[in-house]
Order: structure tokens, then C-alpha cells, then sequence
């Protein structure tokens, strides 16, 4: 390569990253993921995986992924329309479908791309999206690629909403799109309300549940079933990659037209490969498994609601919510990496998160709680934190 120019621009760039605490090193696993991991050689307990119910290497999946790979082979090489649609991808789409109460169900290889082709294809410039400011990535860059009107809305604000609902009355269709969970805060977006003032307006409603498909709710299905909403919400996307085994894949469920018209317009459908044989075999293996899963939920929820307490006696500032994320606030960025690698010292692996994931002056550990941990584990994870909570001088007297 003769011109050095972009490696030293980039070299610049990265060393800036460096020096303002920006930049993301990697940590290295050298096991399977699970309550407990082993990083760097020594094993430690797991608090930042999306592993709510600790399924991503259930031995029920491990073997269906196994049997999966045997009956079905382990690769399709096409996309679906052309021979990537394997008996399985329609059994495991109508099985999603019936799980969520909803017509039809499109697979995508994650639920980035299937927020990624999900606006383009069904609005045009006549039609308006209206966002949360706190949207997840896939969701703005999916509206990006979207020649509707852009509305975005403050976090949660029904009032701003409805506001921008009433600019947005000119056109053909409104369309609202939310994170039923926020990953960050861990709170569940007002979707009683947001039914409500869709039906005022005549809009459509679709959420992003990735972070609560498979634990919220009595029956797993997320932060819809929660709010008492899931037969008003039109469109719901979400992840395999999360509580649903932790694999990879994602989808979109809704109505029957919907989804026919996204199966021929979208995208990262039509241009993308199939999702793998043993993934999808072992997506129908998790989905039994949360279909019959309240026992873990309700672990899940004693862990969370053991944590919370515990470090809220300690004297932590938690932001209050009703998920398993809980977001310790620190304020300071660098004071939450310091804590997370004293953290990491007692064997608790834990991330600090400050700007700009989170708003400036906002830094946090962000904990997440899995029904797969154990009680000493709860409990030694709410020792550390105290033990360097009160070494660092953070706890509220
Ligand atoms: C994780 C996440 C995604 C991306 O899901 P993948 O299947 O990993 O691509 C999309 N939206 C939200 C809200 C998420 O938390």
C-alpha cells in the first residue's frame, strides 16, 4: 500500500479515543459464557451479560444445537427466497408468531438488521416515524435509510409525543417506534400510554423487546405483556441473541401483510443469508424452554430484587425500574472504570458506562442479573461492591 495517509489520520484518531477514556479494550473469555466465567485466567462471577436466564449454554440448547446440526447440516449458502428456506425457519417463524399472539414472523441473522429493513420498506416521504430520543442504534440507522418525516420525541414523554403526533396529522401514516426496554436505565417505555394515544391519532405501534423478549412478563413475552398491551402493539422486533440462548438471529412479528411485504422488500432479508440450520434448531429448543420458564422468572426477579436491595442498603444510588438491569450511579467516568477494575479484583465482572453512551456526568456500572446466578453469588457480588464502595468513599451515609 503505497498511500499511508488513512493509517495515520486513524492512528491520530485512536490515540485521541485513548487519551480521552473513550477507547474499548476487550476483555478476553476463555470459557463458555455463563453465571460464572474465566477471564484472564482466573474465574469470575458475570454481572454485564444479556444472559437474563442464563440460557445461553443450557445443556437443553447445547444439544438441540447438536441435533440441529446433524438433521439439518450447518449452512444454507442462499438467502431465503432462493433455496435458504429450510421446514425449520417456517416451524421456528410460526412458533414465534403463535408465542407472541401475532399473524406472521420474519427471520432475519439479527435484530440489528431486522430494525435495519423494517422502515424502508413500508414508509415513504408521505408517512412520519415518531422515535424516542433514546432509541436504540439499529432503530436510527434503520430510520435513517427511511425517506419518512423523522419525529423524535424526549425519553418517554407522552406529552412531547402526542405534541409531535399532532405535527406529524398531515401525513399517510404515523408510525410510533420505541425500545420496550431501555438497556441503559432499564426502564420499560410507557407503552399503556403510547396505545392510547395511537388510537387517538390513528398511528401504528412498534417496539424493539430485545432486552425484554424471554424474561418480562408472567409468560416471557416482554414488555408489552407487562404493560397489558401486546395484542395493541402492530409490530414487535427482537433478538435470539439475548434471554432467547444468546446465539445470534432476530425478527420481526406482526401483521400477516406487514410481514409478507417485508419478506419481498427488506433488504437485509432479500441480501442476506439464511439464519444457520443448528441456530434456528436450537432458537425452537430455547423458545420451549421459555414458554415453560416461569420458575426461572421468578428466580430471576428474587435475584434482582435481593441485588437491589442490597446495594441500596449499602448505600448506592440505583435508578429505580422494574427489569434485571441496574444501573449504579456514579456520575464520574472515571471513577466507574476504576470501580469496575476493583470490581473485577474480587472476582465481579462488571462495565463502567459513561459519555457518550450515557449522558455526560451520568457514568454507572451497569449491573444485569441472571436467574442462573446463585445466592452466594448475589451475595458476594453485594460484599464487593460494598467492600470498594467504601474504599473509593461513594456510599451515602
Ligand atoms: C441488542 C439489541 C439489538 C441488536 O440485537 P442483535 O440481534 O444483537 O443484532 C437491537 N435493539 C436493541 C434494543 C438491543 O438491545
Amino acid at each position: 500500500m503505497s498511500d499511508q495517509r488513512i493509517s495515520d489520520y486513524l492512528r491520530t484518531q485512536i490515540s485521541d479515543l485513548k487519551s480521552r477514556g473513550l477507547y474499548k479494550s476487550e476483555r478476553t473469555i476463555t470459557s463458555p459464557q455463563h453465571a460464572a466465567i474465566q477471564v484472564n485466567g482466573r474465574e469470575v462471577i458475570n454481572f454485564c451479560a444479556n444472559n437474563y436466564l442464563g440460557l445461553a449454554n443450557h445443556p437443553q440448547v447445547v444439544a438441540a444445537a447438536h441435533e440441529g446440526l446433524e438433521k439439518h447440516g450447518f449452512g444454507l449458502a442462499s438467502v431465503r427466497f432462493i433455496c435458504g428456506t429450510q421446514d425449520l425457519h417456517k416451524t421456528l417463524e410460526a412458533r414465534i408468531s403463535r408465542f407472541f399472539g401475532k399473524e406472521d414472523t420474519i427471520l432475519y441473522t439479527s435484530c440489528f438488521d431486522a430494525n435495519g429493513g423494517l422502515f424502508e420498506p413500508l414508509l415513504t416521504e408521505e408517512d412520519a416515524i415518531l422515535s424516542d430520543a433514546l432509541n436504540h442504534a439499529s432503530i436510527i440507522d434503520g430510520v435513517r435509510l427511511c425517506k419518512a418525516k423523522r419525529f423524535r420525541y424526549a425519553h418517554n414523554d407522552m406529552a412531547d409525543l402526542e405534541k409531535q403526533l399532532q405535527d406529524a396529522s398531515g401525513c399517510r401514516f404515523r408510525m410510533i417506534f420505541t425500545d420496550s426496554v431501555f438497556s441503559m436505565d432499564g426502564d420499560i417505555a410507557n407503552l399503556a400510554a403510547i396505545c392510547e394515544l395511537a388510537d387517538k391519532y390513528d398511528a401504528i405501534v412498534g417496539i424493539d423487546d430485545c432486552h425484554g423478549t424471554g424474561h418480562l412478563g408472567d409468560g416471557g413475552r416482554g414488555g408489552a405483556e407487562v404493560a397489558g398491551v401486546l395484542d395493541r402493539i402492530d409490530i414487535i422486533t427482537s433478538t435470539l441473541g439475548k434471554t432467547w440462548g444468546g446465539g445470534s438471529g432476530g425478527f420481526t412479528t406482526g401483521r400477516a401483510e406487514v410481514i409478507d411485504w417485508l419478506r419481498n422488500r427488506s433488504r437485509p432479508y432479500l441480501f442476506s443469508n439464511s439464519v444457520p440450520p443448528p441456530l434456528a434448531y436450537a432458537a425452537l429448543s430455547t423458545l420451549d424452554l421459555i414458554e415453560s420458564g416461569q420458575a426461572m422468572r421468578q428466580r430471576l426477579q428474587a435475584n434482582t430484587k435481593r441485588m437491589r436491595a442490597g446495594l441500596e442498603g449499602a448505600g448506592f444510588t440505583i435508578k429505580p425500574g422494574p427489569t434485571p438491569i441496574l444501573p449504579v450511579m456514579l456520575g464520574d467516568a472515571a471513577l466507574a472504570s476504576k470501580m469496575a477494575d476493583r470490581l473485577l479484583e474480587h472476582g465481579i465482572y462488571v462495565i463502567g458506562f459513561s459519555y457518550p453512551v450515557v449522558p455526560q456526568g451520568q457514568a454507572r456500572i451497569r449491573l444485569q442479573v441472571s436467574a442462573a446466578h446463585s445466592d452466594a453469588q448475589i451475595e458476594h457480588a453485594i460484599a464487593s461492591f460494598t467492600a470498594v464502595g467504601q474504599e473509593l468513599g461513594i456510599l451515602r451515609q
